[in-house]
């Protein structure tokens, strides 16, 4: 029914890389000129017109000299061992290999041009048996990249199949009465089309008669326009999602976007190669592919739980879990087969809390709670658990139990966090003494490879009593740079830090290494900084040995690929943050609210509070001749004190106000008249056209763009 769009600036587009590298050679003249080897990086890159993603090498800036290698020890958490999981527990192995019917052989995807990589799982061929053996992987995350790397189309129950790892998703697929319902169908378009064809040449060509979607985060839509065919009425199917989907989907990550895309590229180790010392997984899979992405508007929102609907002859049971992993999620049992599908509320690992590339804290009793709900709603009856990721799990009461683990889980964490910080305890010093129970903590889908306790603690404080921990030593620390430089003169100069940094790096303490070597990088202006004094440069090498080891030896892959990538940083001298735009996109999908909310956050503050201080108050009245939602039809715009104030007019108040502003706001400028596409067009910087009608100076729109521009 509704047209594709695409959704650049949602924050899962890291995955693809949304990242606008310049040039090679820009690259390579901002790389720290030292010690210039063969070693190469690869990077990822994307083409700002067409958003797909390439792949480069830089040159390698710092290198590290073998008496600096030979500290290379990973350093691993050293607490709990005796809760340990056990390497002898290979239930996981045969339940991600039951049902399987075929792989994608190779298991690559080109992008739709043809030139790109979409997905490659042959460049984790490293995960292999005896990977476990790696000093530069820790085992437990080798484990949960050799399950995540078993690929193809499985059977799980008599009509319910499964396209797994041919994305960080999964790809669920049910055989209905007359032709197949798409549950999830990945975050690509090139890999759900790819997932799909494997389906058909096994199962034969079957039409598609619904299409679901478990959430609102785009690894679990983006990739439809692959399953429906060119030319298919969408109308005729239902399309299912649960309520607030469309919202959630649009605007979750537009304000803050760019901010966590910056912030995801650490945490998804976009820019490191793949290989043992670089990036093995992301913990929930391997990665999320690059392509294409398209979101289809549901045409059938599921709003409570127990709904039930039957669609193409399966009839599903409905819960819905909002505001857990997702502001709009669901969870499905299927009772014909007894499959329930989890979504990404029982993941096999721990899920985030909070989650690296930034977010609002998530609910972990409301997660608790949920997970206790699917138990006594499906726990009775359910013989397959499945989810949205990772692999399924059989037998009664293996799936009763990992519920309740997973329960126990997010409930313990909340429950004493809060506890030991009614207590007094703060976020980092719960973190070091919370240990959950022996049987959650010997669960391997309940260790933190892409959730983690410590994280998820300090989110769950952060949640209740914000960023500040109540200490008044915290309350008005210096930035980082200047807090260095005041180290580094503490120490007695950037040479005794480093010395007393390597002692704790030899001594096996490289967590308190990357603590007193990033003050002296920080001092000298971070990792791009251009100085060659070989005092800074031994600091960063040791830096890079110190990030190493906590990165080689993290369980957690994202806390891993964190490390890794300032690490890479450092060796190429080059703040891979600055690769991401910092502005979001006007996208056409967003409320007009909304975009008028993101033009505010780009507002140079400064310089609209020159441009527009009194008696220069800016105020430019909108009226959307063609929105559809009456409440977003006429909007007055005003500019004072550098903060652009979206005020809503109720119909009738604009005439009087054009004649009428009140006292703060100076006499409107300009009137416009025109359709939402037309004020798009406008607000991205296109003057308006003749056909639009106006009232006043067309300069006013002008000035306000010039701010934003800045
Ligand atoms: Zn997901």
């Amino acid at each position: 029914m509704s047209p594709l769009f695409l959704l650049p600036y949602l924050f899962y587009f890291i995955y693809q890389s949304y990242v606008a590298l310049k040039k090679r050679a820009a690259a390579r003249k901002a790389a720290v000129p030292v010690q210039q080897d063969a070693e190469k990086n690869s990077i990822l890159a994307l083409d700002s017109k067409d958003g797909l993603a390439t792949s480069f090498s830089i040159d390698v800036g710092i290198t590290t000299p073998t008496s600096v290698r030979n500290l290379h020890v990973a350093q691993v958490n050293p607490r709990p061992t005796v809760n340990d999981p056990s390497f002898d527990d290979r239930d996981d192995y045969a339940d991600a290999d039951r049902g399987f019917i075929a792989a994608l052989e190779p298991g690559i995807i080109k992008t739709a041009d043809g030139k790109g990589t979409a997905w490659d799982l042959e460049k984790y061929s490293f995960l292999d048996k005896g990977a476990e053996a790696l000093p530069t992987i820790h085992p437990n995350l080798v484990r949960q990249g050799q399950i995540s790397i078993k690929q193809g189309l499985y059977e799980v129950a008599k009509g319910v199949y499964q396209v797994r790892a041919l994305d960080v998703s999964n790809m669920t697929i049910l055989e209905g009465d007359k032709g197949i319902v798409v549950i999830d169908p990945l975050t690509s378009v090139e890999c759900a089309r790819a997932a799909i064809e494997l389906y058909y040449e096994n199962r034969g060509r079957r039409p598609l008669t619904g299409l679901i979607f478990s959430h609102s985060h785009v690894d679990h839509f983006g990739g439809s326009a692959g399953v429906v065919p060119d030319g298919f009425d969408l109308a005729s199917i239902p399309i299912i999602a649960p309520q607030g989907f469309l919202d959630a989907a649009v605007k979750e990550n537009v304000i803050a976007g760019p901010a966590m895309l910056k912030r995801g590229l650490s945490m998804f180790g976009q820019a490191l190669p793949t290989n043992p010392s670089g990036l093995v997984g992301v913990g929930l899979g391997l990665g999320a592919s690059n392509g294409d992405r398209s979101l289809y508007i549901p045409n059938q929102l599921i709003t409570k739980t127990g709904e039930e609907h039957t669609v193409d002859g399966v009839h599903i049971i409905f819960q819905i879990v909002p505001d857990t992993e997702a502001p709009a999620e669901m969870n499905f049992f299927f009772p014909a087969t007894n499959v329930l599908l989890i979504s990404e509320t029982a993941t096999n690992c721990m899920h985030n809390i909070t989650t690296l590339r930034g977010a609002q804290v998530r609910d972990a009793k409301a997660w608790s709670l949920y997970l206790d709900e699917a138990i006594s709603l499906f726990g009775g009856a359910t013989d397959v658990l499945i989810g949205s990721h990772n692999w399924p799990m059989w037998g009664r009461r293996r799936v009763q139990e990992r519920l309740a683990t997973q329960r126990d889980l997010y409930g313990y964490l909340h429950d004493q966090t809060v506890r030991l910080m009614n207590q007094g305890k703060t976020g980092t010093e719960i973190a070091e003494i919370l240990e959950l129970p022996p049987a959650v903590s010997r669960a391997w889908y309940c260790r933190g490879f892409y959730g983690s306790l410590s994280h998820n603690v300090k989110g769950i404080y952060q949640r209740y009593l914000t960023w500040f921990d109540g200490r008044a030593a915290h309350l008005w620390q210096y930035p980082p740079q200047e807090e260095g430089q005041r180290y580094v003169d503490t120490l007695g100069g950037v040479a005794t830090l480093s010395e007393k940094a390597e002692a704790y790096i030899a001594q096996g303490d490289s967590r308190f290494a990357v603590t007193l070597l990033s003050h002296a990088v920080a001092a000298a202006g971070g990792p791009a900084s251009t100085s060659s004094s070989p005092e800074l440069v031994r600091a960063k090498q040791l830096l890079i040995v110190a990030y190493e080891n906590l990165g080689f030896g993290a369980e957690n892959a994202t806390w891993r690929n964190f490390f890794l990538t300032a690490a890479l940083e450092l060796r190429t001298g080059r703040d891979f943050r600055d690769f991401v735009p910092s502005r979001a996109t006007l996208a056409d999908n967003l409320p007009v609210a909304q975009w008028f909310d993101v033009l505010a956050v780009q507002l140079n503050g400064e310089r609209a509070t020159a441009a527009t201080s009194t008696p220069a108050k800016l105020a430019i009245d909108v009226d959307v001749v063609d929105e559809t939602l009456p409440e977003d039809k006429r909007w007055r715009l005003i500019v004072s004190n550098g903060v652009l104030t979206r005020r809503r007019l109720t119909p009738g108040v604009l005439a009087a106000m054009e004649t009428a502003a009140d006292d703060t706001t100076e006499k409107v400028k300009l009137s416009l008249v025109l359709t939402r596409a037309q004020l798009l067009a406008n607000l991205k910087g296109a003057l308006p056209v003749e056909s639009i009608k106006y009232e006043g100076d067309l300069g006013a729109l002008q000035t306000l763009l010039d701010l934003v521009a800045a």
